[in-house]
């Protein structure tokens, strides 16, 4: 068995430090996930990264402080007001802290809080101003909410907030009604305002062409994103995209390995994000994870209560149970990183089972 040539050329000259080029991603999100080509790709990038990355992976939870049917109305999203059943909730700032502390124990450097399109702006500043008050200050509070004026990004970074995720997504305008036009404006205002721009690309499914993902993902090759990745979309039964289903693993992997391979001699690009968490991501160049809970209770945290029920995250799409910082660190183990770092991407802690410690 060998590798078809070009591809074979295209892998070497990356791993000789040589960005691919758009055209190249397009070919190279076309090879069959398990060809063996596929698999080259995505051993490629595992090298590429761990040497880039100095074999350091980064962990920032989520949390879903408030929630409610969404004007976004998103054909894939478990929130669309079309389909949705959801209530509105909003997470208590005590229930907030108590979680942003076990991310930090778990050995997350942020936390990415996450609402609906519309929200209440003026309440998630002061939430976030509370936060930094609160919570331990090596956790960096990291914004993920709708699309929002220059103004209102300075006062969220008045309040601490570091750094923003917003997406332009894959069929944005199609499978949502917001415009591509309205997001990357957003996005614009993000890095003017001095915030770190956290990117991805998302919510991949079975049915996006290679010319699709490659424009997509070039946004975040084009500006200057402090995170890339790729995020699956995970089938929400009523939704219109469900019969589509979900993509396979070594598909997501082979997505996350483009994106790697485009990024090469991106100073800017700090980490390269999976979600869902898993190890096959890990073995495809990337070496962040959103761990969706923070670490699990020990004796010596037993009185503090978490209202699992209260609040989401992404495991609420995957209709299974949280993925904790104590399994991310558990799967970067079991894949041979030896460090945690922090979102600039310098090491700051070895890997280790057990929780850690903070003063
Ligand atoms: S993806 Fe975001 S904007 Fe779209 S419906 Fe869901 S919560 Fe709303």
């Amino acid at each position: 068995m060998k590798p078809d040539t070009k591809i074979d050329r295209i892998l070497k000259d990356a791993a000789s430090g040589r960005p691919i080029t758009k055209s190249e991603a397009t070919l190279l999100l076309g090879i069959s996930e398990n060809s063996l080509e596929s698999s080259l790709l995505r051993a490629t990038a595992t090298a590429v990264n761990r040497q880039r990355f100095s074999n350091s992976g980064l962990l920032l939870g989520q949390i879903g402080v408030d929630m409610a049917p969404c004007d976004g109305d998103c054909a894939f999203c478990f929130f669309a007001r079309s389909h949705t059943s959801i209530q509105a909730n909003i997470l208590s700032s005590d229930e907030i802290v108590v979680r942003c502390e076990r991310f930090a124990r778990g050995g997350a450097q942020g936390v990415f809080l996450m609402t609906m399109h519309r929200f209440g702006f003026e309440w998630f500043r002061d939430l976030c101003a509370e936060l930094r008050r609160r919570v331990p200050p090596q956790l960096e509070i990291l914004s993920n909410v709708g699309d929002i004026s220059s103004a209102q990004l300075r006062e969220l970074r008045d309040a601490g907030v570091t750094g923003a995720y917003h997406v332009c997504r894959i069929r944005e305008g199609i499978d949502s009604r917001m415009t591509p036009a309205e997001r990357r404006a957003t996005i614009e205002r993000i890095l003017e305002s001095g915030l770190s721009w956290y990117n991805m690309c998302e919510p991949l499914g079975p049915e996006h062409t290679h010319e699709e993902l490659a424009d997509q993902i070039w946004l975040g090759v084009d500006l200057q994103c402090t995170q890339h990745g790729v995020m699956q979309r995970f089938p929400v039964p009523g939704s219109p995209l469900y019969h589509y289903g979900q993509v396979s693993l070594s598909r997501l992997g082979q997505v996350v390995a483009v994106v790697t391979l485009a990024t090469i001699g991106k100073e800017n690009v700090k980490s390269i994000a999976v979600n869902v968490s898993n190890l096959v991501g890990l073995f495809s160049g990337a070496n962040a994870f959103f761990p969706e809970a923070g670490e699990p209770d020990d004796q010596a945290t037993q009185t503090e209560t978490v209202k699992s029920n209260e609040g989401f995250t992404t495991a609420l799409w995957r209709q299974g149970n949280e993925i904790t910082t104590a399994d991310c660190r558990a799967m970067m183990m079991a894949a041979g990183f030896s460090n945690l770092m922090d979102t600039d991407g310098v090491p700051n802690k070895p890997l280790q089972a057990k929780a850690y410690r903070h003063n």
